[in-house]
């Protein structure tokens, strides 16, 4: 055992399988003082939205929150770049006297007519909460005077957790969807979805589309991954909604199952069982066509015979490694379970920021007596189970990696900072060559650890 303890209010919210009977809290505020790895709310709705490539983003705040979110996902686009820039208003404190309303009209005004974006996202943050800017009546009046949509974000950060975000987001893309239609000139099948929750992280939205166009199936939008405004317009004439990351993009799907009667399915892209399942999900959904399952099984095939030889080989060198994983939602957990399961390595911690009772309840299924749980972990506890369990890896994002790099353990990106593809048949092999050579490179043994 360290010598790290667990705040009191924390402990409600770790479990560790087979030493107790299964009571996790989860899906409640962070606790003050305990430094929460998670996000803020205004990040959630930045993360989703920040894809969209022809709209413009602007952050209603102070700098600072603009700077925390600028260009921060490896979220690439086949076309504009106006997404890549953090456009702020810069309030300051004579603004929070007297009102920022005036630097927000202006701001749109200017960008705008300097841009010419399809549409344009406001966010709010939590100053703006605070001093109590009418930002939908002047995201309206540009709305007309521009002509294009300019949406209101509501994502004051402390209002809630990183999930109200994405429900702030969710609810300004639904106000897109309906307002345009797909070309029906061009050829289009009748087979169509929309891929949600997918944000073309080192190009993963191409590689999915391409294994749905090769199946026979039409991809009507992405969002928000290499997504245009006029794709999300449109996206109410597709027939299916394939939702990938769950905890952002469930509640569009679920208002897109309401109002235009389209179901939903989630899925994983990670992991060759994950993304196998993923398209024999949807072909199974369009089984009037027979010649989609045909050729997804002829897909399924092909792929895992390129990567597996490879995959056999790594995993006899990372046989018994142990892993700890911390990550925003816990779907992409279930994934990356199975995928280290796959290249022979045991999962000894694993936690999310935003998982709910199911989610965690799947997680327990899942891991072996041992592995420890934790929702909405701080860097002590994810230290202290990394040292108790003898970690060999840590996988998370840019919060957690200085916490593997201090302890002297590999670390592997897989949140929206990352520049290669983990999802797909490749995204597998990507993932197992990168945790491969973190666990096994031999800088570790000029950093020693601290287990
Ligand atoms: S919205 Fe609030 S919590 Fe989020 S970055 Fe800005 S000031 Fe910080």
């Amino acid at each position: 055992m360290t010598a790290i303890h667990i705040l009191k209010e924390r402990e409600k919210q770790i479990y560790e399988k087979g030493s107790q009977p299964f009571d996790l809290t989860c899906d409640k505020h962070s606790i003050a003082g305990s430094i929460s790895q998670r996000a803020c709310v205004f990040c959630g709705s930045r993360v989703v939205l920040y894809p969209i490539a022809d709209a413009l983003h602007l952050v209603h705040g102070p700098i600072g929150c603009a700077a925390y979110t600028w260009d921060i996902r490896g979220a690439l686009s086949s076309g504009p770049q106006l997404h890549r820039f953090s456009f702020s208003t810069d309030l300051k404190e004579k603004d929070v006297i007297f009102g920022g309303e005036k630097k927000l009209y202006q701001a749109l005004n200017t960008l705008i007519d300097t841009y010419s974006p399809k549409a344009a996202f406001v966010y709010a943050t939590c100053i703006v909460g605070i001093i109590g800017d009418d930002v939908d009546s002047i995201c309206k009046k540009m709305s007309k005077e521009k002509g294009i949509p300019v949406l209101p974000v509501h994502s004051e950060g402390f209002k809630g957790t990183k999930k109200d975000g994405y429900k702030a987001a969710c609810e300004a893309l639904f106000k897109l969807v309906g307002q345009g239609s797909i070309n029906h000139d061009s050829e289009t099948s009748k087979f169509r979805i929309n891929i949600l929750g997918e944000f073309n992280i080192g190009g993963e939205a191409w590689i999915i589309k391409n294994y749905y166009e090769k199946i026979g199936v039409q991809v009507v939008s992405v969002m928000t991954g290499d997504s245009r405004i006029d794709d999300i317009k449109s996206a109410h004439e597709a027939s299916l909604n394939v939702v990938q990351c769950s905890g952002s993009m469930t509640t569009l799907a679920k208002m897109m199952k309401e109002k235009y009667d389209i179901p939903f399915i989630r899925v994983s892209y990670f992991g060759i069982e994950d993304v196998s399942k993923a398209l024999y999900d949807v072909s199974a959904h369009f089984k009037d066509n027979p010649q989609i399952l045909e050729n997804t099984k002829k897909l399924v095939s092909s792929e895992i015979q390129n990567i597996y030889p490879e995959l056999q080989k790594i995993k006899k060198a990372l046989f018994g490694k142990k892993a700890a994983i911390y990550v925003g939602g816990a779907f992409k957990a279930f994934s990356l379970i199975k995928a280290l399961r796959l290249i022979g390595m045991d999962v000894v911690l694993v936690g999310s920021q935003t998982g709910d009772q199911d989610d965690y309840k799947m997680l327990k299924e899942l891991c072996d007596d041992g592995t420890v749980i934790v929702d909405d972990a701080n860097p002590l506890e994810l230290s202290k189970y990394i040292v108790e369990k003898k970690a060999d890896l840590v996988i998370g994002g840019v919060k957690e990696r200085p916490i593997a790099y201090k302890m002297g353990i590999g670390f592997c990106d897989h949140n929206h900072e990352r520049k290669i593809p983990l999802a797909g048949f490749i995204g597998m092999l990507n993932f197992a060559k990168e945790v491969y050579a973190t666990v096994m490179s031999p800088v570790w043994k000029f950093a020693p650890r601290h287990l």
